[in-house]
Order: structure tokens, then C-alpha cells, then sequence
């Protein structure tokens, strides 16, 4: 079959690979990209294996064996380790990753499929995956009615779409006029920055953003982290807002099982929470140079559908 297989930073070449191996194997019709495509494509990634290894964490197609539309989750918890004994799936200690979306088909165990709601799209049910990092990170937060999202990417724009549909009063901040614009879309309030929210979210994944999230939360408010920042990167804060001010900073990470469902329910049940984030579909071919496309412009999610030709 043909895959992308990433042989290096900035290596990404398609080629025909052996079938893949796993409990059930899925027909791939939608793989989407994301920033931590872009991010391993750049850099590598501590969840890839050694190079050349498979690649692509958000997929949706095909059973081969029953016929069911599912969700290929990029994890399995281990359902032993401490974390997962609490409660806390998402930041389990030895998850099995599973990757490989960019293919014709991939292999899974049994418990990262999910069934895909009828009706919902195959491109809008891959997007699950970051979907369900964003009701996580919503949980993480508080019911405060008025919140702040800094970074109007994917996963900020998605952070705002699940709160805006909860009711809440959302300001988004991004330097792009084109983000702002989808963000208004969905019905956030858009700005370059943020002033003071109750609750703040950052989306961006960069020291100086978690600062500004940090300097943007109100006395007594709460702060949820969601960017990653590069491995290894620290971050210094004032000291002064966290104790006198009683600022609370989460983290939020991943998503668990039930996350997932959520996030496909909510999908199919509005399509205004997907709709903006929805990118051109291209074959497989032309995913190196989709994912070398520079990033600045609206927020979107190119769509892979490995049954498309090169030519097509
Ligand atoms: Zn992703
Ligand atoms: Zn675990």
C-alpha cells in the first residue's frame, strides 16, 4: 500500500510500504493535519519510533472486517499505571501510540476505535482527535461566564467554539487578522490581545504565551495551559498575581477515552464547531509540501484521503 513515511526531519517521502499489522485494520478516507504534524515533520517527536517510521495521529475510515466508520484514536492507555487507577487516562504513564494515518490503511488495537456518529463527515470525525483534547481542556477549566482564549490555531479556535456553544462570554486573541475573523465567525469576540478574564486559556505553546496568559487571568482567576512548549523549555512567572492574587495555573494534556466520544458527538451535533477549520483534501503525494506550506494565514486542517491519486 502507500504511506508517508517520515525518514528524517524534513524527510517525508511516499512510498509503497507492506500492509500494516494490528488488531483490526481501517481504510484510512480522512487523515487531518495538525501543529504537532508540523512539529515532528520539523523536529521529530518523543512518541514517534526511530525513523523511518509511520506518521499522522488524526484518522478516521473503514473496518475491514465489520464495515463500521470509526475513529482511529492516536492512543491506548495502559489502564494500570497510577494515572490511569485515578481517574486520569490522558496523562497515563505507558500509553500505546498509534500512529499512521497518512496511508492507505492502518493498523489498531480494538480500544482505540470509536464508532463515528452517522452523518458525520469523515474529515469532520478525524478531527476528534485535537476535538477531544479540547473538551479536556474545557473540563480543566472553571464554569467562569467570562473567558479569554489566547491563540486563535486550531486548538484555540476549537476551544472557543465548545465554550461559545456552552453559553460562555469568549474573547479571542491573535495577531492575525484572518484568525481573528474565523474567530468572530464562531462567534468569539476577537482582539489582538487579551485584557483580564476570569478564566484564560492558552493555545499557543510558546513561554512568552503563557505568560501573557498568566498576565491576562483576573485576581482569583484560572489559567489552563494547553500549548506544549518545546521539551526542555522552562518559563519564569511573577510571583506577585500567584500569591497575591491566588491565580491558578492547570495544565491540560491529551484527552481520555470518553473525551473522544464526547468530541464526536459534539461534532455531529454541530456542524459550526468543524466547519472553519476545514481545510483543502489532497492525495497523500501532496502532503510534504502541504505540511512545508508556512503557517500565519487562516486556521486550517488539509485533509488527507489516501484513496485520491497523485493526479487527481
Ligand atoms: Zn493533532
Ligand atoms: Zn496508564
Amino acid at each position: 500500500m502507500r504511506a508517508a513515511v517520515l525518514f528524517g526531519p524534513r524527510d517525508l517521502r511516499v512510498e509503497q510500504v507492506p500492509e500494516p499489522e494490528g488488531d483490526v485494520i481501517v481504510e484510512v478516507e480522512a487523515a487531518t493535519t495538525c501543529g504537532t504534524d508540523v512539529k515532528m515533520w520539523r523536529h521529530g517527536h518523543r512518541i514517534l519510533g526511530p525513523y523511518p517510521c509511520a506518521f499522522g495521529h488524526e484518522t478516521a475510515g473503514m473496518r475491514t472486517d465489520t464495515g463500521e466508520r470509526v475513529l482511529v484514536s492516536d492512543s491506548v492507555a495502559c489502564g494500570a499505571c497510577g494515572s490511569c487507577r485515578a481517574g486520569r487516562a490522558q496523562i497515563c504513564r505507558d500509553p500505546v501510540w498509534v500512529l499512521g494515518g497518512f496511508a492507505e490503511r492502518i493498523g489498531a488495537p480494538e480500544a482505540a476505535l470509536h464508532r463515528i456518529p452517522d452523518g458525520l463527515p469523515a474529515a469532520a470525525a478525524a478531527m476528534a482527535e485535537p476535538f477531544a483534547a479540547a473538551v479536556h481542556a474545557v473540563a480543566r477549566g472553571t464554569d467562569a461566564a467570562d473567558v479569554g482564549v489566547l491563540g486563535g490555531g486550531p486548538m484555540g479556535l476549537m476551544l472557543a467554539a465548545l465554550l461559545v456553544a456552552d453559553g460562555r462570554s469568549v474573547t479571542l486573541a491573535d495577531p492575525h487578522p484572518e484568525r481573528r475573523a474565523q474567530a468572530a465567525e464562531i462567534g468569539a469576540t476577537a482582539d489582538e490581545a487579551l485584557a483580564r478574564h476570569e478564566l484564560v486559556f492558552e493555545a499557543v505553546g510558546r513561554t512568552d504565551a503563557w505568560r501573557a496568559a498568566a498576565a491576562a487571568t483576573a485576581p482569583g482567576g484560572t489559567v489552563v495551559l494547553v500549548g506544549g512548549c518545546p521539551s526542555g523549555t522552562e518559563v519564569t512567572l511573577p510571583t506577585g498575581p500567584l500569591h497575591y492574587e491566588e491565580l491558578e495555573l492547570r495544565g491540560s494534556f491529551h484527552h481520555s477515552r470518553e473525551d473522544v466520544d464526547a468530541a464526536l458527538e459534539g461534532l455531529a451535533r454541530d456542524e459550526g464547531l468543524w466547519r472553519t477549520l476545514l481545510g483543502p483534501t489532497i492525495p497523500l503525494e501532496q502532503l510534504p509540501a502541504a505540511l512545508a506550506t508556512p503557517t500565519g494565514g487562516p486556521a486550517k486542517k488539509w485533509v488527507v484521503d489516501p484513496r485520491r491519486l497523485a493526479s487527481a
